[in-house]
């Protein structure tokens, strides 16, 4: 595994979340400034809110994602790129092409969600 093109894909992912952010960001202000105009128009109005929900929960998703690749490149500098965060084995190198931002194993991950869920 070349840390050098994990770094790159990192901050890649970063740039392409701050991207994607700054444009949900970005409709969703228009959009609230629309909402005024669907007050006569109840069903629309719904309509319109849970779009705005959608878009809060892409937003921190987003925010959660870029976290994590956010303390991927910190691992990348401390030396423990590549370590479970939890048990210290090493996370198969095939994961780690998936999801180069993986903190953990499959098995503590898997613990880690039902933990926080
Ligand atoms: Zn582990």
């Amino acid at each position: 595994m070349d840390l050098h093109d994990v770094r790159a894909q990192l901050e890649q992912m970063l740039r392409e979340l701050d991207s994607a952010t700054a444009t949900l960001e970005g409709e969703g202000a228009g959009e609230s400034e629309e909402l005024s105009h669907f007050d006569q128009h109840p069903a629309d109005t719904a309509t319109e809110l849970s779009d705005a929900d959608r878009e809060v929960a892409l937003i921190e998703a987003a925010d959660d994602q870029r976290s994590q690749v956010v303390a991927a490149l910190k691992r990348l500098d401390d030396g423990t790129y590549g370590r479970c965060v939890d048990c210290g084995k090493q996370i198969p190198p095939a994961r780690l092409e998936v999801r180069p931002e993986a903190a953990r194993c499959v098995e503590d991950q898997a613990r880690h969600e039902a933990a926080a869920g």
